[in-house]
């Protein structure tokens, strides 16, 4: 059985590219650019809430990863560190290599170095800390959204819920389609190049972590605005379509967890450019809605012409969702 120090050398201790100190001293030592924001934030994956607890090790350590990082791109920041605290029921030698190595491959691809956490003995829990930068006054707030703003998605929100509905066995996805399901749950993509891209053209931006709707809710809450979102141009995925279950679609679409794309608003000039940007990125962009002046409503315009005021019902993990 290893002891916690054997872990911590053999597996958390990875090289780092832009750190003054990292792994093995009782702090990491980094220096921020000049001019530049330090972006910080904090996410926990708790077994049993966020993960099924025969999850996969690697993909776990991607996730853990990733969701942080994923808010890091929600600022238009560049993630640049992370720590990694964690609780474990054993020193499974095999899993908590598998688990850093997902954990690292992450970090390595979005330019990350992994400078340090805390290990001990307990439930499976799983605490990063990010820290990015962002220019000065660049960050892109949820709270400046403006009437008549456009609401912009990216990708295919909905898939990472399908594979967890799928896996729970409370649906059949097809096979066709059921590795992407998959893929969008146990390895989710932070929007990383996106992020940047919208600095100074987003108004507002978050990403959505606990559904469409539900996170859409707190763009307008802290906008002090509303949303009219249109039915007939929400990117329902094909797969979402051959799932047969057009209602369970539009569930999954709108108040679906765990995909992590960026909702955000933007100046309906910057159209084209966003389409230009979607090209480049070979990344859905796909305009949903517009802002309204009515605080904290989301109406949904139905294809028939009719709407509907829907509450944003997002997940909640005092009072639940979905
Ligand atoms: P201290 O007792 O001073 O808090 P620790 O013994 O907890 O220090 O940690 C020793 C070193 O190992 C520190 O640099 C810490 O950041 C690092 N470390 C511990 N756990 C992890 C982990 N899960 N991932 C990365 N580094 C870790
Ligand atoms: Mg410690």
């Amino acid at each position: 059985m290893s002891s916690e120090f054997d872990l911590i050398r053999r597996h958390f201790s990875r090289a780092v590219r832009h750190t003054d100190l990292g792994v093995g001293d009782d702090a990491a030592l980094l220096r921020t650019r000049p001019g530049m924001q330090l972006v910080v934030s904090t996410d926990m994956l708790v077994s049993g809430t966020h993960f099924l607890p025969d999850a996969e090790a690697q993909a776990l350590g991607w996730k853990t990863a990733a969701v942080n990082i994923s808010d890091m791109a929600a600022m238009a920041a560049e993630p640049r560190w992370i720590t990694l605290a964690l609780s474990l029921p054993s020193a499974n030698d095999k899993w908590v290599e598998d688990f850093a190595d997902g954990f690292a491959a992450c970090c390595m691809c979005f330019g990350v170095d992994w400078i340090g956490g805390d290990t001990t003995r307990g439930p499976l829990n799983l605490c990063a800390t990010v820290f990015g930068e962002v220019p000065q006054g660049h960050a892109v707030l949820r709270s400046g959204a403006k009437a008549g703003d456009d609401i912009w998605i990216s990708g295919a929100p909905g898939l990472a819920a399908l594979g967890l509905q799928h896996l729970l066995g409370e649906i059949v996805v097809d096979e066709a389609w059921r590795e992407a399901c998959l893929l969008a749950l146990h390895r989710p993509q932070p929007r990383v190049a996106l992020g940047l891209a919208l600095r100074g053209v987003a108004t507002a931006m978050l990403d959505v972590s606990d559904g469409l709707l539900g996170d859409l809710g707190h763009i307008l809450e802290q906008s002090n605005c509303g949303a009219l979102i249109e039915d007939a141009l929400l990117p329902l995925a094909p797969v979402l379509v051959a799932s047969g279950d057009g209602a369970l679609a539009r569930q999954a679409l709108l108040n679906g967890g765990d995909d992590y794309e960026l909702l955000f608003c933007a100046a309906s000039a910057q159209r084209d450019a966003l389409r230009d940007l979607s090209e480049q990125l070979q990344l859905p962009l796909t305009r949903i809605g517009a802002i309204t002046e009515q605080s904290n409503v989301i109406f949904l315009l139905a294809q028939d012409g009719t709407t509907e005021a829907v509450r944003p019902q997002g997940y909640d993990h005092f009072r639940g969702g979905l």
